[in-house]
């Protein structure tokens, strides 16, 4: 008897990703990508899809992420123990890389929905006492490395990945690549249906790659060109050696270098943005290819705090399961909804206290920031004109950040730097706080806590965004740039507000800054503040249509349901 023996009876969607994020204890996450993947598969097991997501193991995580004093970011191994949160199996299978056998372990993490129905997350380990040191950390970096490790991490995901669900007895029906770091599984599945026919004039006659393309779909999360993964052919030879033919690879993944996202477009048949803007935005990139969209969504019951959890069982039954319900958010008493609000509020109010010398106050409207600090995220936005910031919001607002810059992200780290900078300079007029280690839990805290939900991507960089979808299903408005997912989920005084112009009127220089810094002071001086201090009516209306339209529509059910009809049964 194997923990997989019920799991591998009927075909199923294999879903590869590089990061699942589905609970702070198994720390193999960066951020938006991986926690949008943890929500894919809460939702495939509430729905109960047959579905077996494949990913790494990632021992070392991502890293803890400590702040000193002056900002800066210190980084720790987020060292975790698998024994404790896994299963081991008893199946392990080889890739050959730099001509020696590397060999890969499988582990599960059964993922239980509440109404009985299960998903097997599989988890691959190199950290076994037959490989060579070099190859037992493949697995322990969550993007860590350089081409080298990221390669051999991306082989061993993909084509370990397609050998280990074959070894353990899956039978898959579509291979779903979330983001281009899967994309060598189609290398794998070629060699699965290689044509047997003895005299070709062109080796390509015998790579099937329509048999491949039928089984394969790609998600791309990326809106710029350097952002997609690429590796040099050299490389790629001294890893791989003859696995599989170069001249054949160049038609697949372009001529210079081996682009992930090209090899994942090619030898898919169903190819999608995640919002219906980055749809467009991938579509220019990519001409040629047709891409389709499908806007993220969040897990519903695991991104609303207990408080709001408590009003939604009471008025919206069934809400978890069919977030459709959310139709009914009127249904909910404003006294309720507000209530349910301030104990999430205070909640938080009293972690930042514990945490910081910031002395936060409920009653003052709160702001909240975080994601991943980079540059394009513009952190620093809100502190454009810093005296005219204290004009407006002195006494009147305060400001929550949390944010963890990737290692190598020099400029995200000097943004960590700078809202510490502005912080100091702000005291004793605009309260400020930076939590570090910015993780699922600080951000559910956060995300359902604070009153407005800021975001200023610089345009059109922002794929989707989901945290601002957290915030609704809390009935926090979001306060963003029309970017990625708020394009869809925006409507004016209604939902939230717009910052800058909309996106088709944005400057071909893209220096947006000044337009966009100007907007957000005006708005936030001459309508947020005033509504929230003066009509408190009107503000749980529009806490009730951010549950009512964004949450009802942006959340992972919607989202799998759609993946389902519209990529993965095609
Ligand atoms: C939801 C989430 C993100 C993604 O947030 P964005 O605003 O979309 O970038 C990143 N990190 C963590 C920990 C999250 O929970």
């Amino acid at each position: 008897m194997s923990i997989l023996d019920k799991y591998i009876t009927e075909p199923k969607i294999a879903y590869f990703s590089m990061e699942i994020g589905l609970m702070d204890e198994i720390p193999t996450y960066s951020g938006g990508l991986g926690v949008l993947a943890g929500d894919t598969v809460k939702s495939a097991a509430d729905l109960n899809l047959p579905f077996v997501p494949v990913t790494l193991i990632s021992r070392k995580g991502y890293f803890y992420q400590e702040i000193d004093v002056q900002g800066h970011q210190i980084e720790r191994p987020a060292v975790w123990d698998p024994e404790k949160m896994l299963k081991k199996t008893s199946v392990k299978v080889t890739l050959m890389m730099e001509g020696r056998d590397v060999v890969i372990q499988s582990w599960v993490y059964i993922v239980q929905s509440p109404r009985g129905s299960s998903v097997p997350v599989i988890y691959l380990d190199t950290d076994l006492p037959e490989n060579h040191p070099d190859d037992r950390t493949l697995t322990d970096h969550l993007y860590g490395g350089g081409d080298d490790y990221r390669l051999k991490q991306e082989a061993i995901l993909g084509i370990g990945g397609v050998r280990m669900l074959r070894k353990l007895g899956f039978r898959i029906k579509k291979y779903h690549m979330n983001e281009g770091h899967a994309a060598f599984l189609t290398l794998e599945l070629l060699h699965k249906f290689k044509k047997d026919i003895e005299a070709v004039w062109d080796e390509s006659q015998i790579w099937d790659t329509e048999a491949v393309k039928d089984l394969c779909v790609f998600t791309t999360h990326t809106p710029v060109e350097a952002g997609h993964d690429k590796f040099s052919y050299e490389l790629y030879n001294k890893v791989f050696g003859d696995y599989f033919p170069e001249k054949i690879l160049k038609r697949l993944a372009g001529d210079s270098k081996i682009n992930m996202t090209l090899l994942g477009f090619n030898l898919s048949k169903y190819v999608n943005g995640v919002a219906k803007k980055h749809g467009e935005v991938s579509q220019s990139m990519f001409p040629g290819y047709i891409i389709n969209a499908i806007t993220n969504g969040v897990h519903s019951y695991t991104w609303t705090c207990d408080s709001m959890k408590k009003v939604f069982d009471k008025y919206l039954l069934g809400w978890a399961n069919e977030p459709e319900i959310f139709v009914r958010v009127g249904a909910i008493p404003d006294e309720e909804l507000w209530a349910a609000h301030m104990e999430a509020k205070k909640k938080l109010i009293y972690y930042v206290n514990s945490l910081s010398d910031a002395g936060m106050d409920p009653d003052t409207l709160t702001i909240g920031f975080a994601r991943r600090a980079t540059a394009y995220k513009r952190a620093d936005l809100l502190f454009t004109d810093i005296k005219r910031l204290e004009k407006i919001g002195k006494g009147k607002i305060q400001i929550i950040y949390a944010g963890k810059a990737h290692p190598k992200d020099t400029v995200g780290k000097q943004l960590i730097e700078k809202i510490f900078a502005y912080k100091q300079e702000l005291k004793g007029k605009i309260k400020i706080a930076f939590i570090q280690n910015y993780n699922m839990e600080v951000a559910l805290k956060l995300a359902s806590g604070v009153d407005i939900w800021l975001n200023t991507p610089l345009r059109p960089l922002e794929a989707s965004g989901t945290s601002g979808m957290k915030a609704a299903h809390n009935g926090v408005m979001n306060f963003s740039v029309l970017d990625g997912w708020w394009i869809e989920g925006h409507i004016e005084g209604f939902t939230g507000w717009s910052i800058g112009p909309a996106p088709t009127e944005i400057r071909p220089d893209n220096n947006m800054n000044k337009i966009d810094a100007e907007d957000l002071y005006h708005k936030l001086g001459d309508i947020i503040i005033p509504l929230y201090y003066n009509d408190r009516k009107t503000w749980v209306r529009m806490m009730q249509n951010a549950i009512g339209k964004n949450a009802y529509y942006f959340n992972s059910h919607r989202m799998m349901r759609r993946y389902v009809t519209e990529a993965y049964i095609r």
